[in-house]
């Protein structure tokens, strides 16, 4: 049988270069398309390491439409995973048209590219922020979409074009993947997540207070109404999520359709038990204060993964503890990422 190709946009990223590692696990061949501008070209000798094999990267953008194209042409391509796109919801408010742009555009260009090539199989980076501030948790699928900010709307609006593209070509075979917070790293300590300056999210900070990068940690909250005070999330190791695409892969050859799925754990972790378990994970102590809530901020929510493991027979198999000292291993062997 010859190795099928899937092309990974944005595969030198955080989550896209850990599927890489699932996908070569697999025995598919990722090609990766990148523009660089949240990555770093030396992922790829990581890659090498972990895989045996360094995967082909283009260096390019996914609103290059002749270049994907040409793309398509020189290359016999199965499918595809769609995960380039920008993320940071405050830059997404201060500057929403360059993130319409880049997901939602980004996002048209690559389809009608696929469409133009007869490439009918496509697994989409949404994300848990599309159910906004939700009613209940573990939220289903199936829970009213009200997102809350341009980042939001920008996967929701991608989202909506996707499923009208199924129905008008039911030979299509679409996966739909709203994450909830990834977190952690392979568990060979080679690739992770590197924020650029100060980082936005959780884990990377507390990481960074760990290896004494930062001081203290800013808890945004202590007066939420949870178990703590402190914000909940479903927190989702990036190598269960690089699993879940494979898994997605997999169901979409199976049957043309469109799928909807959370890929969470089902369980909610409030800020001050991450601390805990990264104290733990790392023997490190992690000054922080608690201070104002975050604007925008939800207090809690967390995913019921029950259809993902229904229709993918997919799980999240690692836990807190696993998240925090992966997340350790990589932030201790590459206190600058990849330099
Ligand atoms: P990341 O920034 O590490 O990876 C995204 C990659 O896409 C980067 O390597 C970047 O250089 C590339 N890229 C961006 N725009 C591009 C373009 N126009 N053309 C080509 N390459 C481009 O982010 P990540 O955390 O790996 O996220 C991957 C996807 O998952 C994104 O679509 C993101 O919105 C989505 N997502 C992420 C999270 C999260 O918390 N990390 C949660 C839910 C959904
Ligand atoms: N958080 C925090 N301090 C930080 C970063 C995040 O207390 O420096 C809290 C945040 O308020 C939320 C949780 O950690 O309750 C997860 O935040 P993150 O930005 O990682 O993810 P998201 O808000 O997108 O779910």
């Amino acid at each position: 049988m010859t190795t099928q190709t899937i092309l990974v946009t944005g595969g030198a990223g955080f989550i896209g270069s850990h599927t890489c590692v699932a996908l070569a696990e697999a025995g598919y061949e990722p090609l990766i398309l990148d523009n660089l501008g949240n990555s770093d070209r030396r992922v790829i000798g990581r890659l090498e390491r972990i895989i045996g094999k360094a995967p082909r990267l283009i260096v390019g953008d996914v609103r290059d439409r002749a270049l994907l194209d040409r793309v398509f042409r020189e290359t016999p391509i199965s499918g595809v995973i769609h995960f380039a796109g920008l993320k940071a919801v405050g830059d997404s408010v201060a500057d929403p048209i360059t993130y319409y742009d880049n997901n939602v555009n980004g996002s048209f260009v690559l389809a009608a590219a696929m469409h133009a090539a007869g490439v009918q199989t496509l697994i989409f980076s949404s994300s848990a922020t599309v159910y906004g501030d939700p009613d209940r948790s573990p939220i289903p699928e199936t829970a009213a979409l009200r997102p809350a900010n341009p980042y939001g709307h920008s996967k929701r609006m991608v989202e909506q074009a996707l499923a009208d593209l199924q129905h008008a070509h039911p030979a299509w075979r679409i996966a739909l993947l709203r994450y909830f917070n990834p977190v952690g790293a392979h568990e060979s300590g080679l690739i992770g997540e590197h924020p650029q300056g100060k980082p936005n999210n959780l884990m990377p900070f507390v990481s960074q207070v760990a290896v004494g990068l930062r001081e203290r940690l800013a808890v945004h909250g202590g007066d939420y109404p949870t178990p703590d005070g402190t914000g909940v999330r479903d927190y989702v190791h990036v190598m269960d999520l690089a699993e879940g695409h494979v898994a997605a892969l997999r169901h979409a050859e199976k049957q043309p359709g469109l799928t909807t799925l959370n890929l969470g754990t089902g369980h909610g972790a409030s800020v001050l038990e991450v601390v805990k378990a990264f104290e733990r994970a790392s023997g490190q102590p992690i000054a922080y204060d608690v201070g104002p809530r975050r604007p925008g901020d939800v207090p809690a929510y967390w995913g019921d993964p029950t259809l993902a493991e229904a229709t993918l027979g997919w799980r999240a198999r690692r836990g807190l503890d696993q998240m925090c000292a992966d997340s350790w291993r990589w932030q201790q062997g590459n206190p600058n990422g990849y330099e």
